[in-house]
């Protein structure tokens, strides 16, 4: 799987880009279809572009609305744990920018997002066709899941929950699992939960990380609440 880019797009910043796959790699991402995935990617396409000349710097960076692209390392992590095969299935929870979306598409899986900003949604959505991204799209509220799709053998929440939504975890196939943020505005706690069987779940926690708000009916009320 490769993006639609010029050899220029292409070439600007790979020897960046080389550099921070390389960077996660020795800080513990093992699995070389997520490096891969990503040392195909020019992030400085989905970054704010007064931003551009810090796409390949390991840290979270602003797009529109006051939202965030989330830290290399987060969605090299996270896509870690998703522990997905080829062509599974997954729901991605809060679109931003449409990076992460793409690191699962080049990684040969079939990839739903939603996003609830209208902005973002439609500004993904051009830049999916753009660079040949064959991913299904929509405007919505995410803590809800996405019924229509679902089961999931994958979903990746990419903002702060105050508690796991438990649409999330119905609309998981057995055996998938679900990589999720939840804590506080500070700090939250990343949970990976798999579903072992109807209503039966197991659930990890991996170390700390800070997202902006997961806002909606099973997340935060509204962002002042979170603040
Ligand atoms: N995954 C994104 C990327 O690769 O750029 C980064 C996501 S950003 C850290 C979190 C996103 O979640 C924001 O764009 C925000 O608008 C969105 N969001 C927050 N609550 C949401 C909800 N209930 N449903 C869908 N998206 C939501």
């Amino acid at each position: 799987m490769n993006l639609n880019l010029n050899y220029s797009d292409y070439n600007l910043f790979r020897e960046a880009r080389f550099q921070l796959v390389d960077q996660l790699r020795r800080r513990g991402i093992k699995d070389e279809r997520i490096l891969s995935a990503m040392n195909k990617i020019p992030r400085e396409l989905f970054v704010d572009p007064a931003f551009i000349n810090q796409a390949y710097e390991d840290i979270a960076l602003p797009i529109d609305c006051n939202q965030t692209i989330s830290q290399p390392y987060t969605v090299a992590f996270m896509t870690q744990c998703l522990n997905l095969k080829e062509s599974s299935k997954v729901l991605e929870i809060g679109t931003g920018s449409g990076y992460q979306a793409t690191v699962l598409y080049l990684m040969g899986m079939n990839v739903y997002t939603i996003e609830r900003i209208y902005e973002l949604y439609l500004k993904s959505k051009k830049l999916f066709e753009k660079l040949g991204v064959q991913v299904v799209s929509k405007w919505g509220d995410g803590t809800l899941g996405w019924k229509e799709y679902a089961p999931f053998d994958g979903i990746i929440v990419t903002a702060a929950a105050p508690r796991v939504p438990e649409p999330l975890l119905e609309q998981l196939s057995i055996g998938g699992r679900l990589v999720i943020p939840v804590g506080d505005r500070s700090y939250q706690a990343m949970f990976i939960i798999t579903k072992v069987g109807d209503n039966q779940f197991r659930q990890e926690e991996e170390h700390y990380f800070k997202f902006v708000p997961l806002i909606g009916e099973k997340g935060w009320n509204n962002e002042e609440k979170f603040s």
